[in-house]
């Protein structure tokens, strides 16, 4: 098992369960870092004496380093900041900053040659091709934090080529609104949105398992995890949340993880790959479901996954502006600005506008995350 450890996102859901882990592990912390919510970082700095942390938001950065400038962590502010607690050389950095905000701490944690626990799936799906390709040239172990990611991660172990790989299947839980027509969605209001029927999550991630943009941003993390073909990665919605995905071997047997949903499992196996270790979840009673349930996705109410599909078949850019556009839509809609619905043809008009570029670089993502910000703000103000 790894011994240190930087957690970028400490303050959010996976942040502080990724903390968790870390305790009962004695992990050392080596960073923390967060957005602005100076009391929770506050405690905790004084609980895991980190060497350095960061807040990207100034303001609430300089408020932190008054409040803990009796202890020995150094406190560093603004984007810059957070890259270099990303860069503090952990054995291991675990990434649950939410959005494209972060894809340049993944690459300067990568830069530093620490492995890297992601939950951060924005990183890969608008990064992807230079964030695998640089973890490759440095020797550096991507481990998936998220569920579906870590579910097909744990049944290829074993696995002896990829050639005996036929197609991996992610489960989704299909969100508050499975079995809802579109007429029935035009309404819907923020709480109903935000009342997600397993897991407790991030406000960001929430909305995306609403509108199935979750699903779709994580057909396209696993397309570059596993470097698969979108067209041999499937979706099923499954209600329970206890098959957390499988994986469809060329004889046709197919292997699959189960679990409560608990994030502490995948989060721990990150850490703790390739052993195992008890933790604090609670072990699966079968018995307690009835009926485990299998369907297919409802792609024309939620269009924002066959959106997505089309985004990493297109390659280049598409995936980043999909990715920008709802993010911005996302925004708009948890600010009471837009409508559920808009946020879709917010993701279909960035598929629509993005600049077709086969040959990009890094600089072109962060380009068009910042155009197609832009364009979908402009859309409706
Ligand atoms: P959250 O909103 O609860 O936490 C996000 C964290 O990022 C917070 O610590 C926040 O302070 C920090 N942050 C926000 N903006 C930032 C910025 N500009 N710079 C630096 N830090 C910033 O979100 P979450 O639910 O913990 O999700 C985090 C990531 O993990 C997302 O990418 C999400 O898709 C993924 N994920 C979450 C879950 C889950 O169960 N919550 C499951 C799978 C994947
Ligand atoms: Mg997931």
């Amino acid at each position: 098992m790894i011994k240190s450890l930087a957690v970028l996102g400490s303050t959010g859901s996976i942040g502080v369960q990724a903390l968790e882990v870390a305790r009962l592990h004695n992990l050392k912390i080596e960073a923390l870092t967060a957005g602005s919510r100076v009391d929770i970082i506050e405690n905790q700095i004084r609980e895991f004496s980190p060497a350095v942390a960061a807040l990207a938001d100034e303001k609430a950065a300089a408020d932190l380093k008054i409040r803990v400038a009796d202890t020995s962590t150094k406190i560093l502010s603004g984007a810059e900041g957070v890259k270099e607690c990303a860069s503090c050389g952990a054995e291991s950095v675990l990434n649950s900053i939410v959005g494209i905000a972060g894809l340049a701490p993944t690459v300067a944690a990568i830069e530093a040659g620490s492995d890297i626990a992601l939950a951060n799936k924005e990183t890969l799906v608008a990064g992807g091709k230079f964030v695998m390709g640089l973890a490759k040239e440095k020797g550096v172990n991507i481990y998936p934090v998220d569920s579906e990611h870590s579910a097909i991660f744990q049944s290829l172990q074993g696995c002896a080529s990829k050639k005996q790989i036929k197609r991996l299947i992610l489960t989704a839980s299909g969100g508050p609104f499975f079995g809802k027509t579109k007429k029935d969605l035009e309404g819907v209001t923020l709480e109903q949105a935000l009342n997600h029927p397993n897991w407790s999550m991030g406000a960001k991630i929430t909305i995306d398992s609403a509108t199935m943009m979750n699903k779709g941003l994580e057909l396209i993390e696993a397309a570059w995890l596993f470097d698969m073909e979108a067209k041999d990665i499937d979706i099923v919605v499954h209600r329970q949340s206890v098959v957390h995905s499988l994986v469809e071997y060329v004889d046709n047997s197919v292997i699959a993880q189960l679990g409560v949903p608990d994030m502490r499992i995948p989060i721990q196996y990150a850490l703790t790959y390739p052993d195992r270790f008890e933790s604090p979840v609670r072990q699966l009673d079968l018995t307690e479901f009835a009926t485990l349930t299998f369907e297919k996705p409802d792609y024309e109410t939620f269009a924002c996954i066959n959106l997505c599909r089309r985004a990493i078949e297109k390659g280049g850019v598409y995936p980043a502006a999909v990715n920008a556009a709802n993010e911005k839509a996302n925004e708009l809609f948890r600010q009471g600005k837009i409508r559920f619905l808009d946020i879709a043809d917010a993701v279909a008009n960035a598929l629509e506008k993005a600049p077709h570029n086969d040959d990009y670089s890094l600089a072109d993502v962060f380009e068009t995350d910042r155009l197609i910000r832009t364009q979908t703000e402009r859309l409706f103000i």
